[in-house]
């Protein structure tokens, strides 16, 4: 199998390239990523000398690169690359567009033009919008993005819809919860906050603290991509969920638990505004048709992730300073 990743340098494309070489060491991978501020060549150093792993420096809405990767042959491709912060899409909506609906029809049409078996779409259950205190999102439940991030998002969910319905291409779109784990930039609720604690430092927590996402961690995402890559049906959507839900609030307070720190640190700051109040996932399908289940109960996932960010403060530091950047793709080794 030679499989296209885009955005493989970010958080989850990175995790994913790690567990599919050590699931599947036969597999070839093409690492394709502009490497914007969140793509960073340390999250692959495990892999780098990997016979099976390649890397290219490119943007998923450059036709003539895009068209280049595509032509040296490939059997698939599962779509990561994307701008992922909200916040960012509040102060600069314009490249959330670019990158997540035009970059993603770039890629569909060279899929389509060179029939690929398989394209996994990565999507997020932002797509869904707001829930109030119960329910829970289904694949069926309409779309209803609120921030430019999450209208971006269902923008490029739509087109991969309109790939499958118009052109027959055999594509899949995954939408799952919050992520965290290792490699997860330091602007994200979860490195942060352990970053900021760490050092002692106030912990800013949005509004009242009480809105509620799903949390699942990144290694059982990677496990339903990989089921969803190899068994999906083509033209339907996959909810992937933790059944996780906690407040913003809580996860602080478990993260200061853990690091032993004060509840003093907690800083409460103005909410970010379309602030999602809560999100929740039905995971059923997933676990029905594919037989995905997390392995990794929250206690033992956050564990685990603090101890990673505790014992790996050099890759945190790279990025503080900005070292990640100035050498990132040279000692990457870029095709
Ligand atoms: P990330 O921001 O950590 O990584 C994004 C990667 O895409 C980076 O390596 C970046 O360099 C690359 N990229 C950005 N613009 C590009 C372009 N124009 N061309 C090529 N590469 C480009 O994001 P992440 O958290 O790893 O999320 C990956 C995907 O999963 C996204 O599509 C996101 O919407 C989706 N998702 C994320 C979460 C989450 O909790 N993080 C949850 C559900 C879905």
């Amino acid at each position: 199998m030679k499989l296209l990743v885009t955005g493989g340098a970010g958080f989850i494309g990175s995790n994913f390239i790690l567990y599919m070489l050590r699931r599947y060491p036969g597999y070839r991978i093409v690492n394709y990523d502009l490497l914007t501020y969140a793509g960073n060549p340390d999250n692959l150093t495990g892999v780098r000398a990997h016979q099976g792993y390649s890397f290219v420096q490119g943007d998923i809405a450059d036709e003539g690169r895009v068209e280049e990767i595509f032509s040296g042959g490939l059997d698939a491709v599962v779509h990561f690359a994307a701008e992922s912060h909200v916040d960012r899409s509040v102060k600069d909506p314009g490249v959330f567009v670019r990158t997540n609906v035009n970059g993603t029809q770039v890629l569909l049409e060279a899929a389509r033009k060179h029939g690929v078996s398989r394209f996994v779409h990565v999507s997020t259950d932002e797509v869904y919008g707001s829930l109030g205190d119960t329910g829970l999102f289904t694949e069926e439940t309409p779309l209803a993005p609120n921030s430019p991030y999450s209208a971006s998002k269902a923008g490029s969910d739509l087109l991969v819809r309109a790939y499958v319905e118009t052109f027959g291409l055999p594509a899949v779109i995954t939408r799952c919860s919050n992520n965290y784990g290792p490699y997860q930039f330091p602007e994200k609720l979860i490195p942060l906050m352990i970053s900021r604690a760490v050092k002692g430092e106030p912990l800013p927590v949005y509004g009242d603290g009480l809105n509620v996402r799903d949390w699942l961690y990144v290694e059982d995402h990677c496990s339903a991509i990989d089921l969803v890559l190899h068994g999906g049906r083509p033209g339907e959507v996959y909810n992937v969920g933790g059944n996780n839900e906690r407040t913003n609030l809580q996860i602080v307070r478990t993260i200061l638990e853990e690091l032993g720190r004060p509840e003093s640190l907690i800083t409460f700051v103005e909410d970010r505004p379309g602030h999602d109040r809560r999100y929740g996932i039905d995971a059923s399908k997933i676990r029905n048709e594919l037989g995905w289940s997390p392995a990794y109960p929250f206690e033992r996932g956050i564990r685990e992730t603090i101890g990673w960010y505790r014992s790996h403060p050099e890759w945190l530091e790279r990025i503080v300073s900005g070292a990640y950047r100035d050498d990132g793709s040279s000692r990457h080794g870029e095709e």
